[in-house]
């Protein structure tokens, strides 16, 4: 193998120790950094995420607030409930955990977090900011995205960067935010004709599609940045990535694992987005 590996356990450790510091930082100020995270039934993978982020912020000193609902809950009740934490001045970052039950409509209750309290970044509002440029919460996804290839220090503006997926939550934003970065963007996805050569032009491959091993070397420039966000299971039920790691890790000049990179970079990107909420909503700088 040549590639040197992007490591997401030892950067999201790297992060979450600055968050712990801008903790008490904020804390000096009077500010309590709060997280609020609404969960709607007893879902095992949604109560493994909520869980995990629990862990991270009692592990970085913010405070966490978990409401839990029956998967009954009505609409209305769940609104409630969002718009309430909205008008708390004590809470900074609001996550409704996804996905919800078929009686809810995810959007309007998406919707109805402010902006500046929007620390997942879906709000149609911050997705607008994104496009626009204006301040807001990036998705943490694609935010970690950025944050592992600026970890490599090889310089990302100019680069030619094509993104494998167009989701929401992860393609459209990953690109955006590399443009942010200068870069020039391609955004591939399940219509997209020439996929293995407009893969193989890349200086920098993101892969966000959902398909174990989708992306083999043919598919890789020699000496490209390669971040894999894709988690499946393979054959054998093993976790792993878009990426075919073992081949791909022969021609990149650097490459993220899975597990041990993207997921562990989101979980802690929201820590980031928290406590920059809880510095805006009080005028602070961090
Ligand atoms: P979606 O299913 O919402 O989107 C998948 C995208 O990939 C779509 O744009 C789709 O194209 C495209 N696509 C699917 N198959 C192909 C193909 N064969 N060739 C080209 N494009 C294809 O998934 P998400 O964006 O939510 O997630 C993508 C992956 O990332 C998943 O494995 C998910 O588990 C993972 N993920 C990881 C996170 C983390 O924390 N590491 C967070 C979020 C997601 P089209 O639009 O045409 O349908």
């Amino acid at each position: 193998m040549s590639a040197k590996i992007i490591d997401g356990k030892i950067l999201a450790a790297q992060v979450k120790e600055n968050v712990k510091q801008q903790v008490a930082a904020l804390r000096q100020k009077g500010v309590n950094p709060c997280l609020a995270v609404v969960l709607v039934g007893e879902s095992p993978a949604s109560v493994t995420y909520v869980r995990g982020k629990e862990k991270d912020c009692n592990e970085c000193g913010i405070e966490n607030r978990t409401i839990r609902l029956p998967e009954s809950v009505s609409e209305q009740e769940l609104l409630a409930v969002v718009q309430e934490l909205a008008q708390d001045s004590a809470v900074h970052g609001i996550l409704v955990q996804l996905p919800l039950p078929a009686q809810i409509d995810e959007r309007k209750v998406i919707t109805a977090i402010p902006p500046l309290k929007d620390v997942d970044g879906f709000t149609p509002e911050t997705a607008g900011r994104l496009m626009t440029g204006e301040p807001c919460f990036a998705p943490c996804t694609p935010a970690g995205v950025i944050a592992m290839l600026k970890s490599t220090g090889v310089e990302l503006a100019g680069k030619h960067a094509v993104v494998l997926g167009r989701s929401r939550i992860v393609g459209k934003p990953a690109a955006l935010l590399l443009l942010g970065e200068n870069c020039t963007v391609t955004v591939c996805h399940s219509k997209t004709k020439n996929l293995q050569q407009l893969c193989a032009q890349a200086d920098i491959l993101v892969a966000a599609i959902g398909e174990a091993g989708f992306v083999t070397a043919d598919m890789v420039k020699e000496g490209a940045l390669v971040i894999d966000v894709g988690i499946n299971r393979n054959a054998e039920g093993k976790l792993c990535g878009d990426v075919d790691f073992a081949s791909v890790a022969e021609k990149a000049a650097w490459i993220s694992p899975v597990p041990g990179g993207a997921g562990l970079m989101t979980r802690a990107m929201l820590l980031v987005n928290t406590i920059r909420a809880a510095a805006l909503q009080n005028n602070l700088e961090i």
